[in-house]
């Protein structure tokens, strides 16, 4: 594909596949190279969509966006299926916060993209009084990060949120030690790596300072 991409326009294309369906196709063009970000529907797509995508990401012609979305959503009930296989109850678009665009970002800016995991809104669990909240639960197993839905709320900053995404993130970089009773969760070199956050200290101040917003939920 991307082999396919260069001959036709021309110029070296840095491409990567998602599945991040908030965004179906993105790019950025650099004055060397087109860096392209495709849903992988479009892996084994037609000589014309790959033409439309070229013309549309790296011409800039805004016409060929018709092409595309026709496409994409030619593609829906290939996609629905999938989501059902897959991920039919890990949706990482909230009502404030879209968590795919977010961790994307983040694995990007600070992982240089090597994290590889899905993320969702985890279930509202029932209304009652709480001592404490889980903000967040990565699964080893699954590579799954959950996050909270409290979170998805006007009041909570993006910067949080993108804390608490980062924090799991490091779960699958750093798994915990030891064994048994024993075993430390967030050890040592994760601590550290923790700290790398920008907003680290805002983060833990932010939490500090409203966790009983938090925990009324
Ligand atoms: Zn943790």
């Amino acid at each position: 594909m991307a082999w396919r991409l260069s001959a036709e326009l021309g110029m070296p294309v840095r491409l990567s596949v998602t599945d991040n369906r908030s965004t179906m196709v993105s790019f950025r063009r650099g004055s060397a190279v087109l860096a392209l970000r495709l849903h992988h529907m479009f892996l084994d797509a037609p000589e014309p969509v790959v033409r439309a995508v070229a013309d549309y990401a790296g011409r800039g012609h805004r016409t060929a966006g018709a092409i595309l979305d026709e496409y994409i959503r030619g593609q829906q009930p290939r996609i629905r299926q999938m989501r059902r296989e897959s991920d039919a109850d890990l949706n990482p678009r909230g009502r404030c916060f879209d968590l795919q665009a977010l961790y994307d970002a983040t694995n990007r800016d600070f992982f240089q993209g090597l994290i590889q995991a899905r993320i969702g809104w985890g279930r509202m669990p029932p209304r009652r009084r709480r001592k404490s909240i889980r903000l967040g639960v990565y699964d080893h197993q699954t590579r799954e990060i959950r996050i909270h839905p409290a979170l998805d709320t006007p009041e909570v900053p993006s910067f949080f949120v993108e804390f608490i995404i980062f924090h799991e993130m490091l779960h699958q970089l750093f798994p915990s030690t030891g064994r048994g009773g024993r075993r430390v969760h967030h050890p040592r070199a994760f601590r550290e790596r923790e700290r790398t956050f920008p907003h680290y200290a805002a983060a833990l101040r932010w939490e500090r300072e409203n966790l009983g917003v938090l925990l009324r939920g």
